[in-house]
């Protein structure tokens, strides 16, 4: 068999960073792949396949509905162009132009990131609410004014302290009959919040599928109320209008249904453990190290249940220098500026990847061996 990715020069990283887009976001497994390969080789009707894969993952996820998307951004776009459209097909041909449309989407301050640019492709406004600070329900209460199309909220703990709790927000959105959308992208484990978020209220609930589902890594999904996810499955692609441009494929549509699948037939519990085992033992290879001042951290970079090991790093040697050095030796991992530390996440570790991190690890410790310690 010819072998293209040699020929093209590609070579795998080993993942010790987190489900990162930027290095392929997960592994699928064998029978994602399995099932899509089937699927690349027919044709077949493809709205058949999103309703068919919706009506299981549906199932699966304990939800009135689902919908495949090209990624989590992708689902963005396409739920901010159903609320806008508000059931009108006309509106949702006419979108990215919002002319007599609802086309304001709130969002709290701190939960202002770099994704919901896939709002404004689709024609909406975003209108912050609150400060780096504080956010108070007046301040929001105030925001839901009849141009609005949806509330925005992103479940996220770094930016809790800035935020109000979600059932209060559907609460009060709801009160105006004002949808509400939680991007929940990266959010995973715990499994539940596949179904917490929308039996908490949220009329549409996205994933990302390439990230620790082990989807398609451009794939994602919208769960939620069946109104919604029917209008998705009316307007999104392949039908015409600005959705079109972020279509998804059978291949991913199915690929994430078995991934789905998988995720819900995983035990937690092992899965856990088996992240827990590889924390320490990064941990305890770090202690040996002289540059390492390791700790373990319980939860992952938005929340999710899994431990990380973060590491300071001692002088002369920086969390740069040592992410730069594990990268020439194909290992990827993180670094958090305000810890002065690197950052390991297990989660797409295996364990004898684990090891070569390991190993990896002293020997750049012992690089440092021969240069003084810098004077605090
Ligand atoms: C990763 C992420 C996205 C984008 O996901 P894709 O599937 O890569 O499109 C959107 N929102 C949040 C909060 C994310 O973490």
């Amino acid at each position: 068999m010819q072998d293209y990715l040699s020929e093209l020069g590609i070579k795998p990283f080993i993942n010790a960073h987190d489900t990162i887009t930027l290095y392929g976001g997960s592994r699928m497994q064998k029978n994602t792949l399995q099932a899509m390969h089937q699927i690349a080789g027919m044709f077949t009707d493809v709205m058949g396949v999103q309703r068919a894969v919706g009506a299981r993952i549906a199932a699966l996820t304990n939800n009135e509905a689902a919908y495949v998307t090209n990624g989590a951004a992708g689902a963005l776009q396409l739920a901010a162009a159903v609320c806008m459209a508000d059931g009108q097909a006309a509106a949702y041909k006419r979108l990215p132009d919002t002319h007599g449309m609802k086309d304001r989407f709130l969002v709290l301050y701190s939960q202002n990131h770099c994704y919901l640019k896939a709002i404004e492709s689709a024609g909406g406004k975003i209108h912050l609410v609150g400060d780096t600070d504080e956010v108070l329900a007046f301040d929001l209460a105030d925001a839901m004014t009849d141009t609005v199309a949806a509330v925005v909220y992103t479940p996220h703990i770094r930016y809790d302290p800035a935020s109000l709790p979600l059932p209060d927000v559907i609460a009060m959105a709801h009160e105006k009959n004002i949808p509400v959308i939680v991007d929940a992208a990266a959010y995973l484990p715990p499994r539940e919040n596949l179904w917490t978020f929308t039996q908490n209220g949220a009329d549409m609930v996205i994933f990302s599928g390439g990230k620790t589902l082990r989807g398609p890594q451009a794939s994602g999904m919208i769960l939620g109320r069946k109104k919604w996810i029917e209008d998705c499955l009316r307007f999104g692609a392949p039908m015409h209008g600005i959705c079109r441009s972020s279509k998804a494929t059978k291949e991913a549509m199915i690929g994430l249904c078995v991934a789905v699948e998988n995720y819900m037939n995983l035990n937690m519990e092992e899965e856990y453990e088996r992240c827990s085992l590889l924390a320490d033992r990064l941990m305890e290879a770090m202690k040996s190290g002289r540059i390492y001042r390791p700790w373990r951290v319980e939860h992952g970079s938005v929340g999710q249940s899994y431990p990380r090991v973060f590491a300071r790093i001692l002088p002369p040697a920086t969390p740069e220098k040592v992410a730069e050095s594990l990268l020439r030796r194909r290992i990827c991992v993180g670094t958090s500026k305000p810890d002065n530390a690197i950052v390991i996440s297990p989660l797409g570790l295996t364990e004898e990847e684990a090891a070569t991190v390991c190993s990896a690890l002293l020997e750049i410790d012992r690089s440092y061996h021969d240069i003084p310690p810098v004077q605090p």
